[in-house]
């Protein structure tokens, strides 16, 4: 249902919990957060059925700690409302850690074509997705290309953000049919369904179009189509107050 993310100069935590709470108004069921950061070996994941207050409550128990990370309030589609189900969704290595809005069609043959011998831990279309891009870089493709090549499989809608345990200086996103933006400041970069979500960090936004892909770095942000050709995009200013 939403989305946000931040990589930059700050600590993540309190941004991407603001950033959930400003998403509140749209409606979920539950939420979650992932942040990377090199000092640790794993990703730090809390995810809860429920309230942006339950999050809250159970992130300052675990208190996570980065400049990197991602956040989703769901609305769910496929699989019950639950903390299996919520998102962020990692990888089988648990490298990777995904948080998608939208419906994935072709899940289920997806699923039977490339995951036939994982065994999945949640019940939702957007597993899937983290799956296969860990089997895409085992297989022996950069990050970047196995991203590219399943989002090239799915199909449906998506907003999408990715962290890779292996490197804290980057987000994944991506987008089709489902909104998804990309925000600009100094010093840092964010990503956000809804512009409203990330006012608090810069109002200057950059729209992604289907089908493309963006590299977020702290420095600045490469926008890709599928084929993997840079793209241009001018950005805007969002005229709204915090
Ligand atoms: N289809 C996904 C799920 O059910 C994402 C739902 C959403 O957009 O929040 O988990």
């Amino acid at each position: 249902c939403g989305i946000v993310g931040y990589i930059g100069a700050e600590s993540v935590t309190d941004i991407l919990l603001k950033g959930l709470q400003k998403l509140e108004y749209r409606g979920y069921d539950s939420a979650g957060l992932a942040i990377v950061d090199e000092q640790q070996e794993d990703v730090q994941l809390v995810k809860e059925k429920g309230r942006i207050a339950t999050l809250r409550e159970e992130v300052e128990k675990a208190n996570p700690e980065g400049t990197c990370g991602i956040g989703h309030t769901r609305w769910a589609t496929h699989g019950a409302p639950s903390a299996r189900n919520a998102h962020p969704h990692q990888s089988a290595s648990r490298r990777f850690t995904l948080v998608h809005n939208g419906v994935i069609e072709n899940y289920e043959s997806l699923r039977d074509e490339y995951l036939f011998d994982v065994d999945l831990r949640s019940d939702t279309d957007t597993e899937v997705i983290i799956q296969i891009i860990e089997r895409f870089v085992s297989d022996g493709l950069a990050v970047n290309d196995a991203f590219r090549k399943t989002l090239s499989l799915l199909k449906g809608s998506y907003a999408l953000a990715l962290i890779d345990g292996e490197a804290d200086d980057r987000i994944y996103v991506g987008k089709n049919k489902s909104p998804l933006l990309v925000g600009t400041a100094d010093d840092a970069n964010v990503v956000a369904s809804d512009s409203m979500a990330m006012l608090h960090i810069t109002k200057t936004f950059v729209e992604l179009m289907d089908e493309e892909i963006v590299t977020v770095t702290r420095q600045g942000i490469r926008i890709q189509d599928l084929d993997g050709n840079d793209v241009k995009r001018e950005a805007f200013i969002a005229e709204l107050d915090e």
